[in-house]
């Protein structure tokens, strides 16, 4: 399952780009909580930001293999900054996959560039693993009507030329960065099957948003709410037919989700490299901890163990370009890497022993960082959820 050589080749320009650009700077990235935007720019720059958007829009249109490539590489250098590129792809992928012509044109070419930088709005506070249970709703109005209560609208207002977004978001990745994002609402607040998305540009009246949540890790990546308080979007922004947007988000999220297998790949594979360095380095009993069985026994199960995720990735991977139905295997390689990477940073703080335990060291970081793939875009029981009801209905 090696990469082709064109494949290879962009891995290898995104490693470099990361050992240079990012990874230097992501200790602090962290310790600031903010985003480096200057590495933004240079992702830009090297046609990363239109890593899935079609050729014909400017992008780079790479196949399923090379996002998983180049989601390592970069997570590897810093999750925060694979997990910014990757929402910005899950943004610019629903209005590739699922937008008019006309809301190609308008959106994509500019996003392939990195700006605006796009953001996904699916979770709330009361709907996370279960997004059908979201309140978010939208209601069609046209824009002379000026009811206080747009739930108040007519039968002859439902034709209307605009959409009017009351609700909330929650955890939105790129939120304070992002110029447009894909946000999903219930065009019938009782009928789950009517989740629609929305093309929701970030200064529209009515969208609010909130601080920046105090994370446990990926502290360089920004997550916050979104408010939408009578927000008016005009139809035109409608990304597919009203309640199709649930099936669409599941769908984009398929592939979403052997992106985040890729990062945690990446979280490990740093771990792993930052833990045979110290391992080297580090003398007790006048010899390296290196030269300790029970060390190269850890180091032993964190190279087998990435190497398992990265295969079950790359699968799912190679599967998805192929046209197979990889809801199996995306969650499959998600659930496998996400929990991997926790556990290989954890023993990678174990062989720094006190060292690893304080910032002057990454691995905590990768420790902290690597706990959250375990979660969004589906939990661990989640993954496991589809998995089991794959095999057994
Ligand atoms: C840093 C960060 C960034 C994020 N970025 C985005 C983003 O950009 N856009 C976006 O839309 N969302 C984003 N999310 C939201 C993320 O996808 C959700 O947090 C995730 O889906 C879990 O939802 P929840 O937090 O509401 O947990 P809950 O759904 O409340 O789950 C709580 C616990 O219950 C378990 N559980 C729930 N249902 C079941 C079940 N059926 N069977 C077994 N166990 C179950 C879960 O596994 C978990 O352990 C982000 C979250 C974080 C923390």
């Amino acid at each position: 399952m090696e990469p082709t050589a064109e494949q290879a080749a962009i891995r290898d320009v995104v490693r470099e780009f990361a050992a240079e650009e990012i990874r230097p700077s992501a200790q602090e990235a962290d310790r600031e909580g903010e985003f480096p935007e200057d590495v933004w720019d240079g992702l830009g720059d090297l046609d990363l930001a239109g890593l899935t958007t079609p050729e014909e829009y400017g992008g780079y249109d790479a196949d399923r293999v090379t996002y998983a490539l180049v989601n390592e590489e970069l997570a590897h250098g810093s999750l925060a900054v694979a997990t910014a590129l990757s929402v910005h792809c899950l943004a610019t992928s629903c209005i590739a996959e699922f937008g008019s012509d006309e809301q190609r044109e308008r959106w994509l070419p500019e996003m392939a560039t990195g700006r605006p930088v796009g953001a996904f709005a699916l979770s709330e506070t009361h709907a996370g693993s279960n997004p059908a249970g979201m309140s978010t709703e939208a209601c069609r109005d046209s824009a002379e009507k000026t009811s206080a209560d747009p739930r108040e609208a007519t039968d002859a207002s439902r034709d209307g030329d605009e959409y009017i977004l009351n609700g909330d978001k929650q955890w939105i990745t790129n939120g304070t960065r992002a110029g447009v994002a894909i946000v999903f609402a219930k065009t019938d607040r009782d009928d789950p099957n009517s989740v629609t998305q929305f093309l929701v540009p970030m200064d529209a009246d009515g969208v609010e948003v909130g601080k920046k949540e105090d994370k446990l890790g990926l502290r360089a990546s920004d997550t916050v709410s979104l408010t939408f308080d009578d927000a008016r979007i005009p139809a035109e922004n409608r990304l597919t037919e009203e309640g199709r947007g649930l099936a669409a988000a599941l769908s984009i999220l398929t592939g979403g989700r052997i992106g985040i297998a890729a990062q945690a790949v990446g979280v490990a594979q740093a771990a792993l490299d930052a833990a045979v360095e110290y391992a080297g380095d580090r003398e007790q009993f006048d010899r390296p901890i290196a030269d300790f069985q029970a060390i190269r026994h850890k180091v032993a199960d964190m190279h087998t163990r990435t190497g398992a995720a990265r295969l079950l990735t790359r699968d799912a991977a190679r599967r998805e370009e192929a046209g197979e139905d990889v809801r199996i295997e995306a969650s499959m390689a998600k659930y496998f890497a996400s929990e991997t990477a926790v556990d290989v940073a954890n023993e990678a703080i174990q062989i720094h022993g006190g060292y690893g335990y304080t910032t002057d060291f990454p691995v905590e970081r990768f420790y902290r960082d690597a706990k959250i793939t375990t979660i969004y875009e589906g939990t661990t029981q989640i993954q496991k959820d589809v998995i089991g009801r794959g095999l057994l209905e």
